[in-house]
Formats: C-alpha cells, structure tokens, sequence
C-alpha cells in the first residue's frame, strides 16, 4: 500500500508574463536555482523562450520566460511579440508579474484581457516587495487586481529576499495536473547550450557597454565544439548595424571586446563546467533587424 505509484506524478506548464523589467528572469532563476535566464536592468534582454524545469517529488512545473509584450518596431520585434503570443498556447497556466506597489498598466490589461479570453488559470506575482516599506499600499494593490481578474492566488514575492518562494511554488504545485514527466526529472532547462553561450555574450556586451550597447546588436555562435575532455572552443559573432558601433563594441585598442570575452568566459566556465576557449568578432551587417533571411541565420524566426 505505501508503495510509490510510478504514474502518480503531475505537470504543470507556466509561462511567466508581465512587463518589461519587473523581474520575471529573476524569478524563473529564483525556482529553478539556477542562472538560466539572463537578468538586466535594461528591458527586452529575453530575446528567446526560456523554459527552466524544476521537478519536485511527483510535480514537475515547466517555465516558460518570455519576452516584455511591446510594440513591434521591426521585424526582430514583430518576432519576440510572436513568441509572446506563442507562449500561451499549449501552457496550462500563466504567472503574471507585476512591480509591488504600481498600479495595472495597459500591458498589464491586456494581458488580463488574454487570461479571460482563454481562460487561463493565473497565479499573481507581485514582485520586488524588498523595496517597499507601507504594507497597506500592497493590500491596496492586491484588492485592485482582484478586481480586475479572478487570479488562482496572489503571492507577494521577492527575488532578493526570496520572502513568497516556497508560497508561490505551493500554488503552482496545487494547479499541476495528473500527466506523465515531460522532462527527466533532473533537467533544469531545454534551451541548448549554443543558446545560452548566445545568452551570455549578450549579457556581458549589457553589462559593460551599458546605454552605450547599439541598439539591434546581435550575438550567433559559429561554433561550439568540444575539443576534449576538458575543454570546449565556442566562436561568437557579434553584428551590429554600422561601422561605428564595430568600434563601440571593439573598445579603445580592443579593450572593450577583451573585457567582454574575459568576463563572457568565466560565466560559461561555471555554468558549462569545463573550461571554455572564447573566441568573439564583430561584424556588420547592414540593418540586419529589418532582414528576415539575417533573422533566419540569427534563429530569430
Ligand atoms: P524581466 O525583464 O521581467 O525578465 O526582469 P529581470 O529579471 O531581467 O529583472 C529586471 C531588474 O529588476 C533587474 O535589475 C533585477 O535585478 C531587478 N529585480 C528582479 N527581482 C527583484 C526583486 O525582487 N527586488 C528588487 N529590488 N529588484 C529585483
Ligand atoms: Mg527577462
């Protein structure tokens, strides 16, 4: 009798929506503790669907992280809105995340409009409440949602804290469905290797080129090739639009590229667990974003 039935599991697949920058990479990381989903202080980072997998005794909940619906300013945004759009077929339940403290946006509207139109089950992540200090002003918050949309919970939650962690996996845990496992149970992510490496480049050019990193950059890796046991040699491409950004990018004697590869290295050493001979160049490819066979080598479509 207390023998563990073999079909007894659950799944859940969630894709986690919101608006630009409210921290729903984080939060995929926080779950799945690990660092899948490239975080930034800037908006649109996530170019891709990222789905991280945490499988707990007989619940196995799947994420998808996708990008800030925006409006589409070109062919690169026309896709990222289709993968947003994409992301609600097939998945079972949506977490909608927004900031502690604000107030519905029209993004936010919209997507409530989406949960009732297709009748989704939406748990509520009202993220980042380490920064906030009236406690009334949440519940202000929470009643205001609530008005607007029947959510399955409402979880006050913070990535750095990690305060509403195990709260809000309760909630998902209690929405999972009886299926089989979709992933072995101690995967943490679908994405390939080549994306993430991708991911990464992108990440670090962020980071250290900040408001200078030219709008429409894009990072493809040529190769990715285990050399030996220890070793993996991984080329990146780096595109930009004009020559004058292949000179932001290169750094004043090549400095800027150095760091970014010097840094992009160590980060995939750790997450890859092997060490890692980077190569990056930069290359121009005229006003790629609004081309959609570039797009289509970039994997972009
Ligand atoms: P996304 O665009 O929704 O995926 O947001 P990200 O996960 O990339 O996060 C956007 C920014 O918010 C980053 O600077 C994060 O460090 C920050 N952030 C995320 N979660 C929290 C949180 O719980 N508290 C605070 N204070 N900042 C957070
Ligand atoms: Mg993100």
């Amino acid at each position: 009798m207390d023998m563990i039935n073999k079909l007894d599991t659950k799944s859940l697949f969630v894709s986690i929506v919101g608006k630009p920058n409210v921290g729903k990479s984080s939060i995929l990381n926080m779950l799945v503790g690990s660092k899948i989903s490239i975080i930034s202080p800037k908006p649109q980072t996530t170019r891709n669907r990222i789905t991280g997998i945490l499988t707990e005794g007989n619940v196995q909940l799947v994420f998808i992280d996708t990008p800030g619906l925006h409006n589409p300013f070109s062919k690169l945004g026309d896709y990222m809105v289709s993968e947003v759009n994409n992301s609600f077929s097939g998945v079972e339940a949506c977490m909608h995340v927004v900031e502690a403290c604000k107030h519905p946006t029209e993004m936010d509207l919209n997507l409530i409009e989406k949960f009732k139109k297709l009748n989704l089950k939406v748990i509520l992540a009202i993220n980042k409440i380490d920064l906030i200090k009236d406690k009334s002003a949440l519940m202000e918050q929470i009643q205001e949602f609530s008005n607007l949309f029947d959510y399955e919970a409402v979880v006050p939650i913070s990535t750095i804290t990690y305060e509403g962690k195990s709260d809000i996996l309760e909630e998902m845990k209690k929405l999972a469905e009886p299926s089989v496992f979709f992933f072995p149970e101690d995967d943490i992510t679908d994405q390939t290797e080549r994306m993430l490496a991708a991911e990464i480049v992108r990440e670090k050019l962020l980071r250290f080129l900040d408001k200078e990193l030219p709008h429409g950059t894009a990072v493809q890796i040529e190769k990715f090739s285990q050399r030996d046991e220890n070793t993996v040699d991984i080329s990146a491409l780096i595109y930009c639009e004009r020559e004058s950004h292949k000179s932001i990018i290169i750094g004043s004697k090549g400095s800027m590229i150095k760091q970014v590869g010097i840094d992009a290295r160590k980060s995939l050493e750790s997450i890859l667990d092997t060490k890692v001979n980077l190569k990056l160049f930069v290359k121009v490819k005229d006003n790629w974003r609004n081309k959609a066979s570039v797009l289509n080598d970039l994997g972009y479509c």
